[in-house]
């Protein structure tokens, strides 16, 4: 049997977005939940937009997650360029690839694939049979000259030298696919089975974007997400478990998780969602942990406050570990004044206490014995 090799190849030029994490956890679930490898490599050809931050953040964000890749070293497609070089040569010598003009006003040479124009059918894992008919792509553009060759291209060289035997990507490169498939006929590669993964939508069933809040992997780090339960809630943007069970380990997701059950149609993004499963991962703490990360979200400048308090932060933690659904709502209470208030003693102004319709000092002093004997128990 093939061993079975599947990949994640962001191009450094962004953040990793939370999207991007559900891509290579359902590679990473796939290959090993079938004892196969999982590949890390960044599409970084386009030089002005890649930069090293942008990996840094997605290595920082897939290490957070848990998502370790198998390949000790991590390919970048900036250092290949000659491989690509090789194939683009041997395209041109075969036919399949030549030098022509980029428009027609001539804007310079480009280098162009010689589609044979026909029909390309492939089965998708989640979709099902896809039947393009390729006249439409015309003489696509694989190169912007010898030395720069483009995505199609590299993608297609990268998978068939690495051995990628599934390519699980988003739904919006459905369309690269019948290009990508024409690439390996004219080079000889063989086919990588192809499973597209439905769109992630906003609640407004919009392509989920930032204006609908942070997509960036490691804002929901700062917020106080746990990865387990990003992990967890990303499993389920898609996948549906055969019972209706919500809540899996990384190694009980190895297990159950079957590509074969991912949806067509569109996930959602519900935050809310999202925020009760944290908070279900939050009260699986031990009470050690639970208070390591109290204190390493506390807000510095309440930490300062006067009244501040080793002791009674200490009583206060079950009320917080109940409580809390991030680490990050730690901030907002702070911000409500509703952790200073179990600090500082309360200003009683015993005037204003004055009982409207029964002005006795006496029965007021009565209802506020019996109030604090209340509060006290
Ligand atoms: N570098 C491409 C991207 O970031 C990879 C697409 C693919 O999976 O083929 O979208």
């Amino acid at each position: 049997m093939t061993q079975i090799i599947t990949r994640f190849p962001p191009s450094p030029t962004g953040t990793l977005h939370i999207g991007g994490v559900r891509t290579a956890l359902f590679n990473y679930l796939f290959a090993k939940q079938n004892s196969g490898n999982f590949i890390l490599r960044f599409e970084d050809t386009d030089k002005e937009r890649s930069k090293k931050e942008f990996e840094v953040d997605i290595l920082n964000a897939l290490k957070w997650t848990g998502l370790k890749h198998d390949n000790e070293v991590i390919e970048h497609q900036s250092e290949r360029l000659s491989i690509y070089q090789d194939f683009l040569k041997q395209m041109i010598n075969a036919g399949t690839a030549y030098e022509a003009e980029e428009s027609k006003d001539g804007n310079g040479k480009v280098i162009r694939f010689k589609n044979p124009n026909k029909e390309i059918v492939f089965e998708d894992m989640i979709r099902g049979t896809v039947t393009v008919d390729t006249t439409d792509l015309e003489d696509f553009v694989i190169a912007r000259n010898a030395e720069s060759p483009l995505y199609h291209l590299t993608v297609v060289v990268d998978d068939a030298e690495m051995g990628i035997t599934h390519v699980i990507r988003g739904e919006e490169h459905v369309s690269n696919t019948p290009r990508q498939i024409l690439l390996q006929e004219a080079l000889g590669f063989t086919r990588p089975i192809y499973a597209h993964l439905p769109l992630i939508l906003a609640p407004d069933k919009s392509k989920l974007s930032k204006r609908h809040g942070a997509v960036s992997t490691n804002t929901y780090k700062d917020q106080g997400f746990l990865p387990e339960a990003i992990v967890n809630y990303l499993a389920l943007l898609g996948w549906h478990p055969q019972d209706d069970r919500e809540i899996f380990s990384m190694d009980e997701l190895i297990k159950e998780f079957d590509l074969s059950r991912v949806q067509k149609g569109g996930a959602v993004f519900d935050i809310q969602k999202l925020r009760s499963i944290n908070k279900q991962y939050i009260q699986e703490l031990s009470e050690k942990v639970f208070i390591e990360k109290v204190k390493e979200f506390l807000p510095a400048s309440f930490v300062e406050i006067p009244e501040y308090n080793e002791d009674i932060l200490m009583h206060i933690m079950p009320v917080l570990h109940e409580r809390i659904e991030t680490f990050g709502d730690l901030n907002e209470m702070y911000g409500a004044g509703e952790l200073e208030y179990f600090f500082k003693t309360p200003e009683i102004n015993a005037e204003d206490l004055l009982w409207k319709k029964e002005p006795s000092k006496e029965k007021t002093a009565a209802h506020i014995a019996h109030i604090i004997d209340t509060l006290q128990n």
